[in-house]
């Protein structure tokens, strides 16, 4: 949401000026790996922090598909009990197309599509991806305020009761920088700027992922802000009230642009729990993906 009142914004800035960010000191490394995208980028094998990836997140879950448009990412979250190994061998014995543990996503399309345009992206997000405390941006997924004071962001909800969408994007709409509001899908996108997040729910089956956030690119693999992003919720491991709060809070922080947080604190831990809502540095970290 907006900083409504001078005392909000200056709390905010004071918030901003003692964070540490945690990959400040890699920002130099950068030189050394933006040659690579004269050439289809290797598996990482050691945490991206160019990227902002932490070594965590390198166990991160994503299948990239090509579309009509360009290719589509999902990042994929583990069901309760689950490991990612698991989940990534249940993902490619159901046929889908599952990166090798450590592959970027911008690698992978660009390695697909021999376009050097993503690896160029990633090497220019690479001084500007934000981490505040244990919160991640998902490097690159960030969406354009296209006018508006914040980005306008709807939650399009096609969701069964059983998952409390509007709960959850009542939560997000607290931050700053960004604006997530919740809409019931009959109502459809607005449109005029204001970007869509479809949320589903359905028994997708029992591949291992308790949710899944879907971003598209366009046909350089340039993150896509005119493709609306898709969430979905899975009912076949069941789980209760507060488990569905979490996968919730996470996808919808997911479809905000955000990667895991390492703490358990936060919805975004990378684990399925029961921690109903993000971590203030969540709330930390979009106003500074954002603009303020
Ligand atoms: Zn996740």
């Amino acid at each position: 949401m907006r900083a409504f009142t001078a005392l909000a914004v200056t709390t905010i800035s004071l918030a901003i000026a003692t964070g540490v960010p945690a990959y400040a000191a890699s920002a130099g490394s950068a030189p050394t790996t933006a040659p690579a995208a004269s050439a289809p980028a290797a598996p990482a094998s050691a945490p991206d922090t160019a990227r902002g990836q932490a070594a965590d997140e390198l166990d991160t879950v994503y299948e990239v598909v090509k579309t009509a448009k360009g290719y589509a990412i999902t990042v994929f979250d583990p069901a309760a009990g689950v490991s990612n190994a698991q989940l990534r061998s249940e993902l490619a014995k159901a046929g889908h197309k599952v990166l090798a543990k450590g592959t970027n996503p911008g690698d992978a399309i660009a390695a697909a599509s021999g376009s050097t345009s993503v690896t160029a992206t990633a090497a220019a997000v690479s001084t500007s991806c934000q981490a505040y405390g244990t919160a991640r941006e998902w490097c690159g997924h960030r969406w354009a305020a296209n006018g508006f004071e914040d980005p306008a962001v709807y939650m399009l909800d096609h969701t069964s009761s059983a998952w409390p969408v509007s709960a959850a994007t009542n939560t997000w709409y607290q931050a700053q920088g960004i604006d997530a509001y919740y809409r019931w899908y009959t109502n459809g996108c607005p449109g005029g700027g204001r970007h869509c997040v479809h949320v589903y729910n359905a028994y997708y089956g029992a591949t291992g992922w308790a949710g899944l956030t879907t971003w598209g690119t366009d046909s350089t693999g340039d993150y896509d802000n005119t493709t609306n992003v898709t969430v979905k919720l899975n009912d076949t491991y069941g789980g209760t009230a507060a488990n569905h709060r979490n996968v919730a809070c996470h996808e919808l922080g997911h479809a905000l642009g955000l990667n895991h947080n390492t703490s358990t604190g936060s919805c975004l831990y990378y684990m399925q729990g029961t921690t109903l809502y993000p971590n203030s540095d969540d709330f930390n970290i979009l106003p500074r993906m954002y603009g303020y």
